[in-house]
């Protein structure tokens, strides 16, 4: 039994995140890397500091006293050595205007419960509950399953937010404590699934027929991010309607258009592949809901 996990965020009265009003808890640390994802500070699974260039007032408190030295100013620009930067969090405390941020942190099973449970009330009234996400929670599935049967213990309505990419033991140890998935769909083909999320998407297709298989199709939605030039080609469109289309009783779609999260990255020093693009337009976006629509399935933008 793993009692703590490591966490970015919990986020009270998330409405996008799951029916009625929900606790959403990001777990930090994820197999995947999504040319889009707008989570970053979700990839790594360990902690790291986030640095917020309009807060800055250039006082150099943070230079004075990292204890590594990993805080510069080169040119008279803030600057942090990643490679030097311990996470220790000193910097963020010390930053007089919260211009510096340390994401991650450990979380023991008891402590989340306290967190969850301030908002049971509101859970019951608007039919929410608690989301789990990340990251990909299923990269830290041992304190993912005892967190999800507390939430069982005390009635409450579980979400699991995931990529999918894990081993089906894995998925499988947690199935007995999810009510709803929220599966991520992305690219049908293996070589460009690859190129662009980094790792193939075999298995990621096979937890999905389990779970349709299973009889579990209709606890899935699946979240798909329509990413112009990438996932919205008539192509991947194609290849996935094909897939979707043999498995049994899904739900439903959610179409998530893309959105420039290039500030997000520069804040942890990481590099933004994403090449410059604009939201899909309506047009777009309505297309693919006919096209879902046309194989019997219900779709949500
Ligand atoms: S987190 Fe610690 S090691 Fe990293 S920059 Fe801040 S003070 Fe330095
Ligand atoms: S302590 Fe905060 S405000 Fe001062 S230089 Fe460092 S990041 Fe900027």
């Amino acid at each position: 039994m793993v009692n703590s996990g490591l966490i970015f965020d919990i986020k009270r009265f998330a409405v996008h995140d799951g029916p009625g009003i929900r606790t959403t808890v990001f777990l930090k640390g994820c197999p995947l890397r999504c040319w889009w994802c707008h989570n970053p500070e979700g990839i790594s699974c360990a902690s790291e500091v986030m640095f917020f260039t309009y807060k800055c007032i250039e006082c150099r408190t943070c230079a004075g006293i990292c204890p590594t030295g990993a805080v510069t100013f080169e040119s008279g620009m803030h600057h942090i050595d990643r490679q030097k930067c311990t996470a220790c969090g000193i910097c963020s405390e010390a930053c007089p205007t919260g211009a510096l941020k340390l994401v991650g942190r450990m979380i023991t099973v008891e402590e989340l419960m306290q967190e969850l449970e301030k908002d049971i009330l509101l859970y019951d009234n608007s039919g929410g509950g608690v989301t789990f996400s990340g990251g990909e929670p299923l990269s830290q599935h041992r304190f993912l399953k005892e967190a999800l049967k507390e939430c069982k213990k005390r009635f409450l309505h579980t979400v699991l937010d995931t990529s999918g990419y894990a081993p089906v033991e894995v998925l499988s140890s947690v199935l007995d404590y999810v009510d709803l998935f929220l599966f991520d769909l992305k690219l049908a083909d293996d070589e460009e699934h690859r190129k662009y999320i980094g790792v193939s998407n075999v298995q990621i297709k096979e937890n999905l027929r389990m779970l349709a298989d299973t009889g579990r199709g209709g606890d899935v939605i699946l979240r798909f991010p329509v990413i112009p030039g990438i996932t919205d080609t008539e192509r991947n469109i194609g290849g996935l309607l094909e897939f979707v289309a043999s498995l049994k009783d899904i739900r439903r779609i959610d179409l998530l258009p893309f959105h420039d999260v290039s500030e997000k990255y520069s804040r942890l020093g990481r590099e933004y592949k994403m090449p410059a693009c604009s939201a899909p337009d309506a047009e777009r976006l309505n297309h693919i809901k006919d096209c879902f629509e046309g194989i019997g399935i219900g779709v949500k933008i």
